[in-house]
């Protein structure tokens, strides 16, 4: 065994038992709640560890990456394709966004899920239409809409009552494309009583749009409760890569 390998192969396969011990719980949630697995979509959220931990997600078969920074997010982007020339990777944003970071996040992200506020939508179609403009990008973005579940301002999100007016922000531009909502589950709320919440509020998104199909729900804690409440993307990354050192600032 090469030098290189002797370090990987171990990892490798600590991800490998993680990954498919991840893919078994979503399988008996939606067995549980009468889905077809087919339409959990899993994201691997890297924030923290190495970019050759998402290398090796993707001989795994994972190629939806997300992270929550957006500068960490921006180097992992150049750095993964110098290392798997040939994968196609969607990276998304999930993480609290500025404004001031929206040129650059339309360079790197295939989706951005935390769209909380109408300016940071605005920025958003702005700098779509700048980077196609400057060959950057192809086209428009996805984007959902972050709710904020108990309206507590703190951890980001838009609350329930504002997200119709959010929706026309997107839509009014043709460079963003709703796609629908995501959300995290208050720490003081039970996760099945916030689920439920939520998937009433994307229910009567879907009313007026119905290209917001999607709900991304559920984290490593709480998957089950999120799939039970019609989850279409959960968003897991310990359970997956292990705890992480440091909190993400
Ligand atoms: C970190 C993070 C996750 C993953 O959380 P785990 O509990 O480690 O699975 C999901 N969603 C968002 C928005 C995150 O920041």
């Amino acid at each position: 065994m090469t030098e290189q390998s002797e370090r990987t192969e171990p990892r490798r396969a600590e991800l490998a038992a993680a990954l498919s011990h991840t893919r078994a719980r979503i399988d008996a949630a939606c067995r549980a709640a009468g889905r077809d697995p087919g339409e959990v979509r899993l994201l691997a959220v890297t924030k923290t560890f190495p970019v050759s931990d998402a290398a090796l997600l993707c001989d795994l078969g994972v190629l939806d990456l997300a992270e929550n920074r957006e500068q960490e997010a921006a180097r992992k982007a150049v750095e993964l394709p110098e290392l798997r020339p040939r994968v196609a990777v969607r990276w998304h944003m999930v993480g609290r966004l500025q404004r001031n970071k929206a040129r650059s996040v339309v360079r790197w992200a295939a989706e951005v899920q935390s769209v909380d506020s109408p300016r940071l939508a605005e920025a958003l179609a702005r700098a779509v239409a700048a980077a196609v403009a400057a060959g950057e990008r192809s086209g428009p973005l996805d984007v959902l809409l972050q709710a904020s579940i108990d309206g507590d301002p703190a951890r980001g999100g838009c609350p329930l009552d504002e997200l119709d007016a959010l929706a026309d922000a997107v839509t009014r531009s043709g460079d963003l494309r709703l796609r629908g909502t995501m959300a995290v589950a208050p720490r003081e709320m039970h996760p099945g009583a916030a689920f439920e919440r939520l998937a009433a509020a994307a229910e009567r998104l879907r009313r007026d749009h119905p290209g917001a199909t999607e709900l991304s729900a559920g984290m490593t804690g709480d998957l089950e409760a999120a799939i039970t409440h019609g989850s279409t993307c959960v968003r897991v990354g310990t359970a997956l890569l292990g705890t992480r050192a440091l909190a993400s600032p």
